[in-house]
This record gives structure tokens, C-alpha cells and sequence, in this order.
């Protein structure tokens, strides 16, 4: 039987003894690494003697962070980079070049869309937006340049959640590589090779890190997709088959662009996934208890998470995440007014804009995250002027209760 996800992630054995046998990971905090001979290093750099040679393109303590990503997700390869906005941007440059273009959601995290409408516009990369949960509307906009799909697992602060296998078969349909950027839902809850997704890319700042602990991103490669059938990587996948991919960051994107994870974060990293599935229980089950005691409150006008049974995406989310669609969750007051009245009055909910902290956050989106865009254009992205946005920690619920029931009195 498959052994439980924290029993996994605590026994991946190291890739080479250490000299001292620790049982934890040690920090590899050195830029440069040696070789017995000047035989050796020209074998290493010929590729016939993988060794790490210089902490920017590889690291130990990096590399143990990898193979847990990858023993845990059973993707075929993995790369750690120095955040989410790495992760997707070295992504996006490996798969595509000038002309190409790709079709992703239109709610997406803010930075996301900034690099697709923005940064790489500007090099005649393109990005066509579409709502992601409309299959139809997706498959409308697929021509000979396009290289990609890509969307976001839950969509934030929207909450919406797309039918991942009808995407893949789209994705399938026309050779295109499916990515899944699936930072809200980590591998604890949601397999994405299952749902026939080809690359997987995640802010591990937030629930990998263990609570926001340091910046991270990782990429993963399923291993389902025949990297030949990308124009771009048609050369790579010659001389490197399934591992092409990758060997396109390692070799060029990633090296090149100096994203790198450091020691001290992959050791942080390698902790927050020791602890990740108590935490996202535990944020999960407090989702669940606040759900139930908002939808009850006369002051509360609508609550939003895909866990509850009465949300509009619950069957996808039970499908796809194992009914445990992340710990974000949304709520409105009557008014603007009420929601910035009840947030002054919160004394353990926090007013900061991250996710998955271990401590529960709280902003009002309207006013903040989404407040260089017009009126209209917060209503086209469905951001409310009544809505909050909690990022549920891991306290004891009844505290939480107890804190919003004084503010909301
Ligand atoms: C935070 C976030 C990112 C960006 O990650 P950083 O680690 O802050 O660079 C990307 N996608 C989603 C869904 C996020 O929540």
C-alpha cells in the first residue's frame, strides 16, 4: 500500500552518504564545489561526471528539496528555483519563443498577469485570456503558435476552480503542454499528473515554505508530454528524450537568468514539507468550522469556500482536491464601510496580504491587491467592494470564532 503522504515526505533517502551520517539535510552553504583532479572537472563539464560544481545551476541541500518535490508528486523531474514568479517565468521562456503564443485563465494571481501582459509581450511572446472553466472558449483560441494552456488550480480571490481533464483534452487534442500552477492546492490534496497536467509550477512561499518562511517555486515535469512535439525544444529533446524539459532550464533558462534557490531556503522548504500535511489538515478542518459559523451569522452576506457543501464549485473541488480546496476563503459584509470597521476590530487575525501563513490573515481586496484597476475592471475580475479574503492559519478554531464574533459585534 501507498504509504501516507508525511511518512514519505520524512524518509526520502539522501542521493549520497553524508560523512558524518546526519539524519537531517545539511545546509550546503558554499558557492563553489572541488574535484580530486583537472581530469576530473573536464569529465564533469564534458557531462560525464555529474557532480555539483557551482550553487547557481545546482546545490546539495537544492537537490534533496528536488527529489522530495519529485518522490512525493511522482513527477518525472523537478527544478527549485528562488520563487513562484521564477518558477513561471522560467517556464514560460523555455516552452515558447517571439511569435508564440499561449491561452491562459484570466483570474490569475497579479504578478502572473503582469508577466504574461507586460514583460513578455514585450518580446512578441502572447498571451490570450480566457476564463478557463469555458473549455469551448479555450479550445476557440488554439492556432499554430500556440505552445500552452495555462491556468491556476483555485482561482484567487475568485475561488473558481476549472474542469482540469477537459482542459487536457484540449491540451492533448493539439500537442499542447498543460500547465498547472497549483500553489493553493499542494500535492497533499491534488495529483495533477491524474488529471493530465505536463508541468506543474508552485509558489512553495506559501504552504510549502511552512508558513511563509522564505521564498521558493518549484517546476515539475509529469513526464507526459513528448517534448519533440514542441518546436522549441525539438533540438534538446534529441540529445536529452523525457529529461528535455529540464535540461532546457538547468542549460539555459534557469542557469542563465540566475534564479537559483539558496541552501538556507531549501533547508526551510525541506522542513515546510515535513509539516505540510498537518498544517493543511489543520487549516482545512478551521475552513470548514469558520464556513459554518459565517454562513449562520446575520451580518454575513455570503461565504465563499469550495469545501463547503453548498459552494458552486464543491464537486469540483471533492473531484479534483480531494474535497480540500486549499485554506482560502472569502466573505461580504453589507458594505465597504462595515468590512474596514470589522477588520480594525480583529486582535488575532492578522491584516497582511500573503497565503497560507500559519497565522490567519485578512484583506479587503477591492481596496488593496486590485486598486489600480478601474471600477469596471474589479467587476469584471469579480473583486467585490464587500469582500474579504481570509488566509485560515492553523490556531484553534474557537479563537478565530471568537476573535471574528467580537468584531463582528
Ligand atoms: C504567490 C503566488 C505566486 C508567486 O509566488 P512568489 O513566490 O511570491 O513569487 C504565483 N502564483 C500564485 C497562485 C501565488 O499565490
Amino acid at each position: 500500500m501507498k504509504k501516507g503522504f508525511t511518512t514519505r515526505s520524512l524518509h526520502v533517502r539522501f542521493p549520497k552518504d553524508d560523512p558524518h551520517r546526519a539524519l537531517d539535510m545539511p545546509v550546503y552553504e558554499s558557492v563553489a564545489f572541488e574535484f580530486d583532479s583537472a581530469e576530473d572537472i573536464a569529465a564533469n563539464f564534458r557531462g560525464e561526471l555529474p557532480a555539483h560544481v557551482y550553487s547557481r545551476a545546482s546545490n546539495p541541500t537544492v537537490e534533496f528539496f528536488e527529489l522530495k518535490m519529485k518522490n512525493l508528486t511522482e513527477a518525472h523531474g523537478a527544478l527549485a528555483v528562488a520563487s513562484g514568479m521564477s518558477a513561471i517565468s522560467n517556464t514560460i521562456l523555455a516552452l515558447c519563443k517571439t511569435g508564440d503564443n499561449i491561452i491562459s485563465g484570466h483570474h490569475l494571481f497579479a504578478h502572473s498577469y503582469s508577466l504574461m501582459d507586460q514583460s513578455l509581450r514585450n518580446y512578441g511572446l502572447e498571451t490570450r485570456f480566457v476564463d478557463t472553466t469555458d473549455a469551448a472558449a479555450v479550445e476557440t483560441l488554439v492556432d499554430e503558435n500556440t505552445r500552452a494552456i495555462y491556468f491556476e488550480t483555485v482561482t484567487n480571490p475568485q475561488l473558481e476552480i476549472a474542469n482540469i481533464k477537459k482542459l487536457a483534452g484540449i491540451a492533448q487534442k493539439y500537442n499542447l503542454i498543460l500547465i498547472a500552477d497549483s500553489t493553493l492546492t499542494p500535492p497533499v490534496v491534488f495529483n495533477s499528473k491524474a488529471f493530465g497536467v505536463n508541468i506543474e509550477v508552485m509558489s512553495t512561499t506559501k504552504f510549502i515554505s511552512g508558513g511563509a518562511t522564505s521564498f521558493g517555486g518549484v517546476i515539475l515535469d509529469n513526464g507526459n508530454f513528448d517534448w519533440s512535439l514542441n518546436p522549441n525544444l525539438i533540438e534538446v529533446s534529441e540529445k536529452f528524450g523525457r529529461d528535455a524539459f529540464i535540461a532546457r532550464l538547468r542549460k539555459n533558462y534557469y542557469r542563465n537568468t540566475g534564479g537559483a534557490m539558496t541552501a538556507h531556503t531549501a533547508h526551510y522548504q525541506i522542513m515546510g514539507l515535513d509539516m505540510l500535511e498537518l498544517r493543511l489538515e489543520r487549516a482545512y478542518e478551521n475552513c470548514m468550522q469558520l464556513g459554518a459559523y459565517l454562513s449562520n451569522h446575520s451580518k454575513v452576506k455570503k461565504v465563499c469556500y469550495p469545501g463547503l457543501k453548498d459552494s458552486e464549485n464543491y464537486l469540483l473541488a471533492a473531484q479534483q482536491f480531494e474535497g480540500k480546496p486549499g485554506s482560502i476563503m472569502t466573505f461580504d459584509l453589507e458594505s465597504e464601510e462595515a468590512c474596514f470597521a470589522f477588520m480594525n476590530k480583529l486582535e488575532i487575525i492578522r491584516r497582511a496580504t500573503n497565503l497560507n501563513d500559519n497565522k490567519t490573515l485578512i484583506i479587503h481586496p477591492w481596496s488593496t491587491i486590485y486598486v489600480e484597476f478601474s471600477e469596471e475592471q474589479r467587476r469584471e475580475m469579480k473583486i467585490n467592494p464587500t469582500s474579504m479574503r481570509l488566509s485560515v492559519g492553523i490556531e484553534a478554531a474557537s479563537d478565530l470564532i471568537e476573535d471574528i464574533e467580537k468584531a463582528l459585534a
